[in-house]
């Protein structure tokens, strides 16, 4: 990102929710972004997942400059390049695991054998191959998010993104789903991740931190954990 300025307008009103925001994430990279409610953390997950536009500044993912994409391009990069995570799992309740992380390919031309192969292949790095034809109230909290993160990496992004992950989790779970960001990361998946939480942000590698709309902080976390 590259001085990118988000205004938010609702009724005579506007609200500058990013202050022109300059921000480089490598590939492989595993970062944190941190700060108080309503700093702008998940306006810029937003702009970073494509699921949102800006109003000044640019973005480019990947070399490509996807600042002012059309609706329809951006829903193709988004579907190619990123996998997105949210606080609240967001999961189909009629269908059954299998189908909700297949849901993901199903306008991607792949056949519907191909689909099931590589939903239960994600299903599986997730750790729930045995669970495949349970819906999402027969599961856990953490096993939701699993299944949350399976559909995520499904058509193997190279931006895995999440929005507080961890905030409606126990820590014994959220250290489950860390061991998962970890191992995604280990083989390749860049990382970005909105947390509330500090110890959990020891589990990454970077920490950036956000105030009224602008980084405060960036630091590479020194002694990281893993699991
Ligand atoms: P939290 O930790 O509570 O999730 P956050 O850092 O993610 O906070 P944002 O959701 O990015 O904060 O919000 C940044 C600012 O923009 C806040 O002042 C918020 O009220 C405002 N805002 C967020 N979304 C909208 C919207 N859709 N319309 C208008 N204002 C918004
Ligand atoms: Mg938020």
């Amino acid at each position: 990102l590259k001085n990118v300025v988000k205004i938010y307008r609702t009724g005579g009103e506007e609200l500058e929710a990013l202050k022109h925001i300059s921000l480089h994430i490598s590939e492989g990279e595993f970062t944190s972004i941190m700060g108080p409610s309503g700093s702008g953390k998940s306006t810029m997950m937003n702009i970073l997942g494509l699921l949102d536009r800006f109003d000044e500044g640019s973005y480019h993912l990947n070399e490509q400059d996807v600042s002012n994409l059309t609706s329809n391009e951006s829903a193709h990069v988004r579907n190619k390049e990123i996998g997105f995570v949210f606080q609240s799992f967001n999961l189909m309740p009629r269908m059954s695991l299998l189908d909700n992380v297949a849901l993901p390919m199903v306008y991607s031309g792949i056949s519907a054998k191909e689909r099931k192969e590589r939903a239960l292949e994600a299903l599986s790095k997730v750790g729930l191959a045995d669970r495949v034809f349970h819906r999402p109230n027969a599961i856990s909290g953490g096993q939701k998010q699993r299944v949350a993160i399976a559909r995520a990496i499904v058509n193997d992004p190279a931006v895995l993104m999440a929005d507080e992950p961890t905030g409606n989790l126990d820590s014994k779970t959220t250290l489950e789903i860390m061991k998962i960001f970890q191992d995604l990361n280990n083989t390749g998946t860049t990382v970005v991740m909105v947390t509330h939480e500090p110890d959990v942000a020891q589990y990454t590698k970077r920490i950036v931190s956000f105030k009224d709309g602008e980084i405060l902080d960036d630091q590479p976390v020194i002694e990281r954990k893993t699991l």
